[in-house]
């Protein structure tokens, strides 16, 4: 079978579609060019373009649903798998959306108590679509792993926004203000214990708040009854190192009210 088509079956059947309108005869050119599958499990219905008359062509890549791997809404991974899948199709902020690779929605448990949130995707981020797995990812690893004792799969991380600012640069106002429908309802859907703002950025965005991540971290702060604990951000301990001795006390902090949540 033609390569396209085996990916093309595989994504839709991963999306949970059962069947796919066979072509009329009798339709017109226009009719041809379009065939309408149905998502069993869902709402959605998604639309794939014939890219030849005649002929149900496999579509490209970019007319694709994303991969769905659970998109039952009765779970919460099924409810962020679909809000990861309307995030795939913004445009809201068209510099990111046409300059992304692709989005980076959120990775990790959707049941944990606790959320990391970062700053945006950098580079690697953009590359694979998962947050925090460069240098920065890394450090934040061996933060969770060997400093909290637990698994990186046991906390959920996602950022202030869900695309690459091009060459880094720091979020706009405007593009956090698109991307925070996203982050609220990621935060409703996991209903976390626990948020730690990785760097000035996160920091000032979720708490609407003017101060330093200097002045932030260091306490527990209330976000919609949420604890929130900020710290520095990984990328920046890469770079002062000394400050990691201020982060350490943060985790513990965190760490703290995590067990007396607990018992
Ligand atoms: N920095 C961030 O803030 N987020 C990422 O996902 C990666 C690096």
């Amino acid at each position: 079978m033609h390569e396209g088509i085996t990916d093309y079956l595989e994504v839709m059947q991963l999306a949970g579609v059962s069947e796919v309108k066979k072509e009329s005869r009798r339709q017109t050119a226009d009719d041809r060019r379009e065939a309408v599958v149905e998502r069993k499990s869902t709402k959605s219905v998604v639309a794939v373009a014939a890219s030849s008359a005649g002929g149900l062509a496999p579509p490209t890549f970019a007319q694709l649903p994303p991969k769905s791997v659970a998109v039952s809404p009765d779970t919460k991974a099924g409810q962020l798998q679909l809000l990861a899948d309307e995030v795939a199709q913004c445009t809201r902020c068209k510099e990111l959306a046409t300059s992304r690779t692709q989005t980076v929605f959120g990775v990790g448990n959707p049941d944990s108590p606790l959320v990391f949130l970062g700053e945006a995707p950098g580079a690697d981020e953009d590359k694979k679509g998962e947050p925090f797995v460069g240098r920065a990812g890394q450090l934040l690893t061996d933060i969770i792993v060997k400093g909290m004792k637990l698994r990186r799969e046991d906390v959920y991380i996602c950022n202030i926004l869900r695309c690459r600012p091009p060459g880094n640069r720091n979020p706009m106002p405007d593009e956090a203000a698109h991307c925070r429908p996203f982050l609220d309802r990621t935060l409703e859907i996991i209903k976390p214990k626990f948020i730690c703002c990785l760097g000035t950025v996160a920091a000032k965005n979720l708490l609407a708040s003017e101060k330093t991540i200097g002045a932030l971290r260091g306490k527990v702060l209330d976000y919609n009854g949420i604890k929130v604990v900020c710290t520095y951000h990984p990328a920046y301990l890469l770079r002062n190192p000394a400050a990691k001795k201020d982060t350490w006390d943060d985790i513990q902090l965190l760490l703290r009210e995590m067990a007396a949540e607990k018992s």
